[in-house]
């Protein structure tokens, strides 16, 4: 019997942003109680109407002084765009790492106070959403969990230290945890920072799309539902202190995505892409061996080829 079998309360943090909000809905629709703490950046869908037991605390992971009673915490909350990390990167030290950090003292200090009341108090199981971009590039094969970090830029620093808080705190403090990583997920509500809903808008607004050097940069690709029905299965049946890796079969460059793209919205590569910046630190592959999620059973359902479309369509409605 896994955990979700019983009817939880599950605080997710960085709920209204891409993936969290995704990781939400399932959860409400299998009847569990959702608290969500999102301080709203920019990348926030501020129009999301989630339906079941759905509470929403608008605050910041890294300041928030206690949090709501729950059994499991997923936390997704962080600035995640690679780009922005480079040019300005105090706000992913905050949120990505003092937040963690904040949140993990913060169930530090429950669990130590109802020592000292002699009150029983089991600490939620912390589940970590962690990133490939973790152990920088690899050219040939992929990472197991246990092979060593080695990030390349400030966003995967900050992910890389978060898990490393957890790993320590859960050792010394006697916390429950699972870290999860995963690859490029994606889908519909993605902020269009990123490469295919940027593609997608800069194409339909007319504008040229950034491409960094020739787009020979190659990445994992997988949908956000596969990525969250992976989650949730993690979340249900993953073992304690393990990490888990969800990633999917599917490898493109980024010049490849952005021809996909060029085909369906029938436009030319050269005509929309300007290829002028470069990205200092740019990993050029990377890759994570996804084992433990396919012996937990969970299989991936989605293409990305398959998938364009819709996703285009979902750019093209929100114009
Ligand atoms: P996103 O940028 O779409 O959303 C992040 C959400 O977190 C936003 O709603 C934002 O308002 C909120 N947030 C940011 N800082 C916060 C803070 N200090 N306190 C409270 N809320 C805060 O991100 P995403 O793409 O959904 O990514 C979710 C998680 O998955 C992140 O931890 C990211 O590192 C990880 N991840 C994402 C990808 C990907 O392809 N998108 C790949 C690997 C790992």
């Amino acid at each position: 019997m896994g955990r979700l079998s019983e009817k939880r309360t599950i605080l997710v943090t960085g709920g209204l942003g891409f993936i969290g909000s995704h990781f939400i809905e399932l959860c409400l629709q299998d009847g569990h109680t959702v608290y969500n703490i999102d301080k709203q950046t920019y990348a926030a869908n501020t129009d999301l109407e989630f339906e079941g037991e759905y509470h929403y605390i608008k605050d910041d992971i890294a300041k928030i002084e206690d949090i709501p009673y729950c059994d499991i915490i997923v936390n997704f909350a962080a600035e995640s765009h690679v780009d922005n990390s480079i040019s300005k990167s105090d706000n992913f030290i905050q949120s990505n790492t003092l937040g963690v950090y904040n949140l993990i003292e913060i169930i530090k200090n429950k669990q130590l106070n109802n020592l000292l009341l002699a009150w029983k108090y089991s600490p939620p199981l912390f589940v970590q959403i962690s990133t490939d971009e973790v152990f920088g590039d690899i050219l040939e094969g992929s990472f197991k969990e246990n092979a060593r970090h080695l990030p390349s830029n400030p966003y995967s620093a900050t992910k890389s230290a978060a898990e490393q808080l957890v790993v320590a705190w859960a050792r010394t403090y006697n916390l429950p945890f699972i870290i999860t990583r995963t690859t490029n997920n994606y889908g519909p509500r993605q902020f269009p920072e990123k490469l295919i809903p940027r593609t997608i808008t800069n194409i339909l607004n007319g504008k040229k799309v950034p491409v960094h050097g020739n787009g020979e940069y190659i990445r994992n690709w997988i949908h956000v539902i596969d990525n969250v029905n992976g989650l949730y299965r993690i979340v249900d049946e993953g073992e304690e202190s393990r990490t888990y890796h969800l990633a999917s079969d599917e490898e493109y460059s980024v010049r490849e995505i952005v021809e996909m793209i060029c085909e369906l919205l029938d436009v030319q590569y050269d005509d929309v892409v300007d290829s002028s910046s470069d990205r200092s630190g740019a990993d050029l592959r990377y890759a994570l061996n996804y084992d433990s999620i396919l012996s937990l059973g969970w299989e991936q359902k989605y293409s990305l080829k398959e998938s364009l479309k819709e996703i285009i369509e979902y750019y093209r409605n929100k114009k």
